[in-house]
């Protein structure tokens, strides 16, 4: 791989047994060979790296140039597959790791262990920036004039929004019919990207999108696209660098396509590979149960990486039955109610090099969990909150010691999907059913009820003094 011939950065089958090779503007995102996922694969001896991670902090002197202000390509040695000329970015990763103390104090954790990072303060309040910019950079790379994503939502957003203020291609989005919240449903018309509506759910959205980029030569951004998942990396380097380089113990994510876990993974494995850190974190990938298919795989049907021969067999019979049984996903949780999750593999290979785990939580977990969060910090919306009912339960199985030092991922923010939050806290027991009812959630374990008051100044001081 080091010949002076080959370039530097290049795909890789992320199968080490089959390990076929693509070159960097490569745009099938699948094995020529073997038909599996793609890495970005770099030959890191004859790129500049870092000694120690400490020398990112020389950025922040630099902060008005966008490359160097950008959370994601400040870290630009770690995925160096674009010329600084090449990189496009509108501003995504100044995100927050928010320490939370009082929470961690109700789950009987030490004060400074838990940490949330708050990946909905990005420009399209989700995590996806991370990926979008990287895989944008790498489409216009390409030459791309289009790109497309299917999404529960948040994918969407972040392309349309990279399209809209880059003005450098037209976003195609493919959606589910029905599914999507308003937030985020409003950010793709709002930023003007076509926005298909397909009659299903997202796993068929995300079969067609694949099939009408081969067919139409139009650039995938979904997270099949390792590009992304460079981006997605950096998440593990703020972190970090919020703490001072130190390692966590424990990172929580919820998992859906598992873009995320995969990219955690990578990080650590190629910080670990260039000797930038001593120690690796230990991940807990949470599904929603009524999404819960890598919850199933690695913990029913003993599912592992393998040295990179995971049972597929046993996986296809998986989705073989899974198909038989029409088994849609369903949950609160609309950005990971996914069952065929396109990353899996990778997922797999993240388990084994971060010692990982998975769980899953059900609705009345997540909203519980979800309420919790906003009711100590900065809020998110139901997917994100899978990471803290993760927590919850790993603390009960003892798992997770109170003095461990616990990062949960928020993945998205706050207002991205208010029905379910305002059908959470609310007292109209029609409005609750609606949203929450009919997904199994039978209580509002932390809701905060509006109080009625008559528009009178006596009654409304009465009822401050009652309740405050
Ligand atoms: C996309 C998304 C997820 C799922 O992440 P994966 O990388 O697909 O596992 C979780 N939460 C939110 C808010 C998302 O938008
Ligand atoms: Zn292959």
């Amino acid at each position: 791989m080091s010949s002076p011939d080959t370039p530097p950065v290049f795909q890789r089958c992320v199968s080490p047994r089959c390990g076929a090779t693509l070159p960097m503007e490569d745009t099938s995102f699948r094995c020529p060979t073997c038909g599996g996922l793609m890495d970005v694969a770099y030959d890191w001896n004859r790129l500049p790296t870092p000694k120690h991670l400490s020398e990112f902090e020389a950025k922040w002197s630099r902060r008005t140039t966008p490359v160097d202000f950008s959370g994601v390509w400040r870290f630009r040695e770690l995925l160096p597959f674009a010329q600084t000329s090449q990189i496009l970015t509108i501003g995504e990763g100044q995100t927050i790791l928010q320490k939370a103390d009082v929470l961690a104090q109700k789950l009987g954790m030490r004060p400074d262990s838990l940490h949330l990072q708050y990946e909905g303060m990005n420009p399209s309040g989700s995590f996806k920036d991370n990926g979008m910019t990287a895989a944008f950079t790498h489409a216009r790379i390409t030459g791309a004039r289009r790109a497309a994503c299917a999404s529960t939502g948040n994918t969407s957003a972040s392309l349309a929004s990279y399209c809209s203020a880059t003005g450098l291609m037209r976003g195609i989005v493919f959606i589910g019919s029905g599914k999507i919240s308003y937030g985020k449903l409003a950010q793709a018309l709002d930023h003007h990207a076509l926005t298909m509506q397909i009659a299903g759910d997202f796993d068929d959205a995300m079969a067609r999108v694949q099939q009408v980029a081969r067919r139409l030569g139009v650039y995938l951004v979904n997270s099949i696209n390792p590009f992304r998942l460079e981006g997605q990396k950096t998440i593990m380097l703020r972190v970090l660098e919020a703490l001072a380089w130190e390692p966590p113990d424990w990172i929580i994510v919820p998992g859906g396509n598992l873009g995320n876990s995969s990219a955690f993974g990578k990080a650590y494995m190629e910080l670990k590979d260039l000797g930038l850190v001593k120690r690796i974190p230990r991940l807990a990938v949470i599904n929603a149960a009524g999404a819960r298919t890598f919850d199933t795989l690695v913990n029913e049907k003993n599912i592992r990486w393998n040295q990179g021969n995971p049972d597929s067999a046993a996986i296809d019979t998986f989705f073989k039955d899974l198909d038989a049984h029409d088994g849609r996903a369903n949950t609160i949780a609309s950005a990971i109610e996914i069952n065929r999750p396109v990353n899996l593999v990778k997922a797999l290979r993240a388990i084994e090099v971060m010692n990982g785990i998975v769980r899953r939580a059900d609705d009345q977990e997540i909203m519980d969990a979800k309420a919790l969060i906003g009711a100590h910090g900065l809020g998110c919306e139901p997917a994100s909150a899978a990471s803290l009912a993760g927590l919850i339960q790993l603390r009960e199985q003892r798992i997770i010691a109170p003095s461990d030092r616990v990062v949960c991922i928020l993945t998205a923010h706050q207002m991205k999907d208010p029905t379910a939050t305002v059908a959470y806290h609310s007292a109209d027991q029609e409005q609750f059913q609606k949203v929450l009812g009919v997904r199994g959630v039978k209580r509002a374990s932390h809701a905060n009820r509006a109080v009625q008051v008559p528009n009178d100044l006596e009654a409304i001081c009465g009822a401050i003094e009652l309740y405050a």
